[in-house]
């Protein structure tokens, strides 16, 4: 993929002159330094900006270098995190973190393939380090950018596969301002956020409407090509709440999925929506051995929406005398107080401020 220098400077100056009047005032621009590069990335990934400014303002204040993310503790930075989703990128992040500071002497490579070695970077964090920390020209070709090259150039290729995203990575590449990558690449981001946006891209004010191929051919509807619809399975939670007095009974998932490291309260889980009386006549139920068998309290169905699940849980409380006795592998009893500082999904933290436990 080639751009003679004439068509690139004119998409580039059209570009910087909309980005110089409209940019979004975000406190990671313009900082050179790798780690904020780097935590902005990480937070950014798959949440929208609006939601991850705050997170991003809380750990630059909590941690406001890579050694003092490195330092705490492992369940700190998932109570920072929570709310958040996707848990994948907390722990990556804090086990990178600790990479840097033990391995690389708390210094972020300078090249892609030093970055690239790193935990939970990929192409597209690695790029973004590089353009707006190093101020190397590396094109950062994020879902904003896949759009927008899609629409311009009438890219029918779907934008979901190996091959379509090669194809607009090259687009991208071709026309990257190479002596300004870090505006070029954040300028791309501003303007499929603003103006080239999903749905409804406002292409009457747009400056590339005269050169753009989806524009001119009354694509724009149907660009970019997606090939996947997403499948959710549905999943159906049962939590118990064990409480007596002050103590709540909690446990750490270990199992090595999207809550990996998170806290819940003992769960069972049916693969269809199954009654009370038949969820507490099951052998799991029997399995906790308590003598009240029976909640004070079932909780309405809270409901959560991932990528490729859906999530049907209800809470079922119990007080109890003593909760010493319910078996069950890695629970412990923690106090109201305590249970305030654990990293818990957003689903169960739901349920907890309905309740006033938060
Ligand atoms: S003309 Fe419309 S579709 Fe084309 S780049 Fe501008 S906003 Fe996007």
């Amino acid at each position: 993929m080639y751009y003679c220098g004439a068509m690139r400077k004119t998409f580039t100056q059209k570009l910087f002159r909309w980005y110089s009047l409209y940019k979004r005032n975000l406190p990671w621009i313009g900082s050179n330094d790798p780690y904020k590069v780097w935590l902005s990335e990480v937070i950014l990934q798959q949440t929208r900006v609006e939601q991850g400014l705050s997170y991003y303002q809380k750990f630059v204040k909590k941690y406001p270098d890579i050694q003092q993310l490195a330092n705490a503790p492992h369940d700190e930075v998932m109570k920072m995190w929570e709310g958040l989703g996707y848990y994948s990128r907390a722990r990556n992040m804090h086990s990178t973190a600790k990479q840097v500071v033990e391995e690389l002497n708390s210094s972020f490579p300078d090249t892609y393939e030093g970055l690239i070695q790193l935990k939970g970077i990929g192409q597209y964090t690695a790029h973004a380090i590089l353009s707006y920390a190093y101020k190397k020209p590396f094109a950062v070709v994020d879902g904003n950018v896949l759009r927008v090259m899609a629409r311009y150039f009438g890219i029918r290729e779907p934008i979901d596969t190996p091959k379509g995203k090669t194809l607009i990575q090259q687009h991208a590449d071709s026309l990257l301002d190479k002596k300004e990558p870090d505006v070029f690449n954040q300028a791309m981001m501003d303007f499929g956020a603003l103006i080239c946006k999903p749905r409804q891209p406002d292409c009457e004010n747009c400056p590339l409407q005269k050169s753009c191929a989806g524009y001119q051919q009354e694509l724009t509807d149907i660009l970019p090509v997606k090939s996947k619809k997403i499948k959710r399975q549905t999943r159906y939670l049962h939590f118990f709440v064990f409480r007596a007095g002050e103590k709540i009974l909690v446990e750490q998932r270990i199992a090595n999925d999207i809550w990996k490291n998170l806290y819940q309260f003992p769960v069972i889980e049916t693969s269809k929506n199954v009654s009370s009386k038949s969820l507490m006549e099951s052998e799991d139920y029997q399995a906790f051995r308590i003598k009240n068998p029976l909640p004070v309290i079932t909780s309405p169905i809270f409901k959560q929406q991932l990528t490729h699940q859906q999530l049907i849980c209800r809470f079922y409380i119990f007080d109890l005398k003593s909760i010493d006795k319910i078996k069950r592998s890695g629970v412990k009893q923690v106090t109201f107080t305590q249970l305030k500082q654990l990293a818990f999904p957003g689903v169960i933290r739901d349920f907890l401020k309905i309740n006033d436990y938060f």
